[in-house]
């Protein structure tokens, strides 16, 4: 399916924030800002992919819009209902439209059950169907993702780790989703297999008509799979765009970094990369105004002290960056 105008999920204004230490009458001293005021809209049919160094919140960003992270300020809407303030069955009923995709196969997977039992579970949990109805639904998706349905008695670990992440797959599809993130899907993978894999996710993205959120440290990877891309740093979005602007016109000068960064296969391709300095700095103490700052070799004073905001500079194209004001 491709991607369409109507706006599937939204963020506005999402925060969470972790407390990791308190004083001794209770009150919050330690805070990881792990999503800060983030905003965001996904649309039907589209494969949007999130990037940026570990740490900077993605994987977060994922579990909140999921709700299986509670935001600490902020909404996630679903066809433009709120899903925040959703009872606990209405948000059970919700799941069913929206899955994950977990990055290791390996402790994803409870070793104890079989194929069968591990992608019946789901059917089993929202009683859909009857048991012949459901053993015949596993049959269908594991032919989907490429499984004899011959496979349907073994366990986990008689598996390779791609055969495993195909059984994820499998049981992250088999209620029929609408909107699935996935969080890191190759990352675990051996080199050889993760092609198969993003393939693989690619093919069902069209025959299920899902919209992917595709979480990933690996711009390659990134780019292979999306549409549109979002590049976090340290719980913000600094930058949205489609993979072909993103790709051939970056403008955060963090983007530009990260994509200078990527080897180039072409040996006549020359793009003269940019090595970050300094560390990330803490979620726990993110610098004062453009987070970023303390890196960027263009920070000026204004940077120190007002945080820029996430602004369209044309074409759908979001950049947060003092250089990027008009
Ligand atoms: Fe660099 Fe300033 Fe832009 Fe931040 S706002 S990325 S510090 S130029």
């Amino acid at each position: 399916m491709a991607q369409s105008n109507n706006v599937l999920v939204e963020v506005k204004d999402v925060k969470k924030e972790f407390v990791t230490s308190k004083s001794l009458l209770g009150k919050p001293q330690k805070i990881v800002h792990a999503v800060d005021n983030v905003n965001l809209k996904i649309y039907e049919g589209e494969t949007i992919g999130v990037v940026g160094e570990s740490g900077c919140g993605k994987s977060t960003l994922g579990r909140t819009i999921l709700q299986l992270i509670t935001p600490t300020e902020g909404q996630i809407l679903y066809k433009g209902e709120d899903i925040t303030g959703l009872r606990k069955e209405e948000m059970r009923q919700m799941r069913r439209k929206m899955q994950l995709i977990f990055q290791d196969p390996y402790a994803s997977l409870n070793p104890r059950m079989t194929v069968l039992e591990l992608i019946k579970a789901p059917l089993d949990a929202y009683k859909i169907g009857t048991e012949k109805e459901r053993i015949q639904k596993v049959k269908e998706i594991m032919e989907l993702v490429g499984m004899p349905e011959n496979m349907m008695n073994r366990y986990p670990h008689e598996f390779s780790g791609g055969q495993r992440q195909r059984i994820v797959i499998a049981r992250a599809l088999v209620l029929d989703p609408e909107f699935v993130v996935c969080d890191e899907p190759v990352s675990a993978l051996d080199v050889s297999v993760r092609a198969q894999v993003l393939n693989l996710i690619q093919d069902l993205k069209k025959t299920k008509k899902l919209t992917y959120l595709f979480i990933s440290h690996d711009l390659s990877v990134v780019k292979y799979v999306s549409d549109r891309i979002a590049v976090m740093y340290l719980g913000k979005i600094v930058e949205v765009a489609t993979k072909d602007d993103l790709y051939n016109h970056p403008q955060h000068p963090y983007t530009k970094a990260l994509l200078s960064a990527i080897p180039i296969p072409d040996v006549d391709k020359k793009m003269k990369r940019e090595i970050l300095a300094g560390d990330v700095p803490s979620p726990l103490n993110p610098p004062k105004g453009c987070y970023f700052n303390t890196r960027c070799k263009y920070a000026s004073d204004i940077c120190k002290q007002k945080c820029p905001l996430l602004h369209d500079i044309g074409n759908g194209h979001l950049v947060a960056c003092h250089l990027c004001d008009k």
